[in-house]
């Protein structure tokens, strides 16, 4: 660090994520600002080191600005306890922020217009963990995954773990993945502590537009892994 550096210009996680909030209630970058009540820029601990991406808003978000406050949010809740985490504990966001009309998939131009926010939400966060839910979050950090085989497995993007997980509304239209999300969920605990016992050490500092899949340093296996697809 440069001996000018000046701190007073250093921001906090959470001052940068009330910034971002901010920022997403009044952007106008993709068209879904015109569905817009409130934008859902997630919430939580500001420092988690467990970090939820979902899709995007659905019409109960919409309505209170928070994520997950629907039927999925609540089977959330109980995956979470599966996994013996809090949603204070971690944090939620998703990968769109504001609410597709009549909860269409995101489109590419969505997707990419709003990325910048979470790619700045994972800089500030720094979490040891990304758990992506559904298919599209899944997209911002593995290419061609197919869920069906690759749900709760580990890959790494930049030192982190990210663990792809069926979305929780996926498992409620679908009762048989019920239990294959349980599951995935109760092996979280393992997941986590041997990402913590991954980074320790490194002292990962991100630029938020450099966030890309790539291999773990410390994890020989990889080449292997990344070959699934
Ligand atoms: N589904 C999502 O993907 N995100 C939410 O916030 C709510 C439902
Ligand atoms: Fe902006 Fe993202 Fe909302 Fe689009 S979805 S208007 S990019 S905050």
């Amino acid at each position: 660090m440069p001996s000018s550096y000046d701190w007073r210009f250093i921001l906090t996680p959470e001052e940068i994520l009330k910034e971002i909030a901010e920022q997403t209630q009044v952007c106008m970058k993709c068209n879904l600002h015109y569905s817009r009540k409130n934008a859902v820029p997630g919430v939580g601990n500001p420092e988690a080191k467990v970090l939820f991406i979902g899709e995007g808003p659905g019409f109960h978000e919409n309505e209170q600005g928070l994520p997950f406050v629907g039927a999925a949010g609540t089977f959330l809740d109980e995956l979470l306890g599966d996994a013996g985490l809090t949603r204070e504990g971690v944090f939620i966001t998703n990968v769109v922020k504001c609410r597709p009309p009549g909860n269409r998939d995101p489109q590419v131009e969505e997707l990419d217009a709003c990325k910048p926010y979470l790619e700045r939400q994972i800089a500030a966060i720094n979490p040891d963990v990304i758990v992506t839910l559904g298919r599209f979050s899944m997209g911002h950090f593995i290419n061609n995954g197919k869920i069906s085989s690759i749900h709760g497995m580990e890959f790494w993007s930049h030192g982190r773990m990210v663990i792809p997980m069926y979305h929780p509304a996926a498992a409620l239209h679908q009762p048989s993945l019920r239990s294959v999300v349980k599951d995935d969920f109760s092996k979280l605990p393992a997941l986590i502590e041997k990402a913590q016992e991954s980074r320790k050490g490194e002292s990962y500092l991100y630029d938020a537009a450099d966030i890309s899949q790539t291999e773990n340093p410390a994890e020989e296996n990889d080449a292997e892994q990344l070959s699934l697809f």
